[in-house]
């Protein structure tokens, strides 16, 4: 059983890869890690530490601690408060990934995975069904983090030998958790909105189309690139991945069908320039050749799967209060 360490685990994607993680190897084998104790149902869902990834004795700490011989690497600041927060970006998602990449070297850990984001392109890109090897010029911090950040893997893996293995998500959808400050918030939000409220601002214009995935389907990529025999890893910087792409019109009409009195207003904010700056839809013929890569949910049946769950557990938070 390979023994598995977190960082980032009180997070949107942290949080849902860490049970995921523990229904595949075992509760005893997958250490859950945060800077803070933010998510007490990680938190209190079996072996967790507080690790700060800026801060290499404490990564390498818990790595020898419980004999780690797998990261994975959640910890960021992501594109909206990267923009807020620029050199934080940049200390917090290079440091961090260099810790963890010299721990692989240095044969402390055998496998890493990083993820990267779309972010990765930029304006010069070619919007629509982006290829996985085309002009990359991001104009956010992030993008510029994410970019670099994929350089290095693939660096790291032809000069140390070390197994690297990367996703670029899209925008990812959770009913579980809430987004951390990234461009592709309002589309969780919106179903939190819909069902409180029947009504939601959005940030972006309505015709703003960017590539988009469910949960479900991004964990389960996560744990099949991690799973795959690693001669079919054939790209070492990051795989291009896709489900779906669309607007903020054709999400509220999505979620009309289930709440006919739903209604959408458009307010852009700086996070429009961020957007636009994005690819539309995701070429990602390659991770679905190496690696066997399929996703399950479309836009109408990751909308029925929202509003039906998310309207339980407000049900189920009313009762309690
Ligand atoms: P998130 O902001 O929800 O979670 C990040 C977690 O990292 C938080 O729990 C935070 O407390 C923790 N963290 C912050 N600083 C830390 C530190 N110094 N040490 C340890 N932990 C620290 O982010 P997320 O949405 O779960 O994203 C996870 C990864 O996936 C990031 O690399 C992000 O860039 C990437 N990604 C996310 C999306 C998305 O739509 N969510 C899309 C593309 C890529």
């Amino acid at each position: 059983m390979p023994k598995v360490l977190i960082i980032g685990a009180c997070g949107q994607i942290g949080s849902e890869l860490t049970f995921k993680l523990k229904d595949i190897h075992g509760t005893e084998n997958v250490v859950a890690s945060d800077i803070s104790y933010n998510n007490l149902d990680v938190v209190n869902s079996g072996i967790f530490e507080i690790v700060d990834a800026q801060d290499y004795n404490s990564v390498r700490t818990c790595v020898e601690k419980y004999n780690i011989d797998t990261i994975y690497l959640m910890a960021a600041i992501l594109s909206a408060t990267g923009e807020k927060y620029p050199m934080k970006a940049w200390d917090l998602n290079m440091n961090s990934l260099f810790h963890v990449l010299n721990l692989a070297k240095d044969g402390f850990i055998k496998h890493v995975f990083w993820p990267s984001s779309i972010a990765v392109f930029g304006p010069s890109t070619p919007a629509t069904d982006t290829p996985q090897h085309t002009t990359m010029e991001p104009t956010t911090v992030y993008g510029i983090t994410k970019q670099v950040g994929e350089r290095w893997c693939e660096y790291y893996h032809k000069k140390y030998g070390v197994d690297v293995r990367s996703i670029r998500y899209p925008g990812l959808i959770s009913w579980k958790t809430l987004p951390g400050g990234g461009t592709t918030d309002y589309a969780v939000e919106i179903y939190h909105d819909a069902i409180k409220h029947k009504k939601y601002e959005c940030f972006l214009a309505q015709h703003t189309e960017l590539p988009m995935m469910y949960m479900d389907d991004a964990i389960n990529a996560t744990v099949n690139i991690m799973q795959a025999p690693s001669d079919q890893i054939k790209i070492r910087s990051s795989y291009n991945l896709a489900a779906m792409s669309f607007t903020p019109l054709e999400i509220s009409k999505a979620i009309k069908k289930h709440i006919p009195d739903f209604e959408i207003t458009y307010e852009p904010d700086f996070r429009q320039h961020i957007a636009d700056s994005w690819p539309k839809s995701i070429d990602d013929s390659s991770a679905r050749a190496d690696w066997s890569w399929e996703h399950n949910y479309d836009l109408e049946k990751m909308t029925s799967e929202m509003i039906s769950k998310l309207r339980e557990k407000y049900a189920t938070s009313e009762k309690i209060s």
